[in-house]
C-alpha cells in the first residue's frame, strides 16, 4: 500500500553524516528560489538574522513576520520525507532531530512574545514553488497570527 519500504541504509556512517550536513546547509536551491519569488512580488526581507530568536531564514521587518524554511528530515516534519529514517545511528539522529524540534519551538515561542508572525515553510512544500510563494504573499498581507 505505501511506497515507503523499509530501506537499509546504504551509506556508512561516516558519509552519511556528510551527506546530512550537506542536506542542512543554509541558502538551499529552494530557498533562493523562494526568495526570489517574493522579491519579485514586491517584498523586502532581510536574511539569517542573528539578533532574532532561532535566526530565522527571511526577516519580514515591515510587516514583523518571519519565515524559517526547513527542512523535513532535519526538522521532523509528519510527512514521508521526515519521516524517512536512516537506519545506521538511528538513536543519533532521533536525538538530534528532537533537539532540533525543541530548538524550533523555543524559538517560535520567544518570537510570538516579541510579536512576531511566524512562518515555517517546509522543504516538501517548496515542491510547489509558485504555490508557496502565494501562500506567503496572502499571509503577509492578512497579518494572520500563525501558520505552518
Ligand atoms: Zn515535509
Amino acid at each position: 500500500m505505501s511506497r515507503r519500504k523499509k530501506r537499509t541504509d546504504i551509506f556508512p556512517a561516516e558519509k552519511r553524516s556528510e551527506i546530512m550536513r550537506a542536506v542542512k546547509a543554509k541558502d538551499t536551491k529552494p530557498e533562493i528560489a523562494l526568495r526570489k519569488a517574493l522579491f519579485s512580488k514586491g517584498f523586502r526581507y532581510r536574511l539569517h538574522v542573528k539578533t532574532l530568536p532561532g535566526r530565522p531564514d527571511i526577516v519580514f521587518p515591515k510587516h514583523r513576520a518571519v519565515i524559517f524554511v526547513h527542512g523535513c528530515f532535519w526538522h521532523g516534519h509528519d510527512c514521508v520525507r521526515g519521516a524517512r529514517a536512516p537506519k545506521t545511528n538511528a538513536e543519533y539522529w532521533r536525538s538530534k532531530i528532537a533537539r532540533n524540534r525543541k530548538r524550533d519551538h523555543d524559538a517560535i515561542v520567544a518570537l510570538q512574545r516579541h510579536g512576531w508572525r511566524i512562518k515555517i515553510s517546509w522543504e516538501c512544500d517548496l515542491k510547489d514553488l509558485p504555490g508557496e510563494a502565494n501562500k506567503i504573499a496572502g499571509w503577509l498581507a492578512r497579518r494572520q497570527k500563525l501558520e505552518s
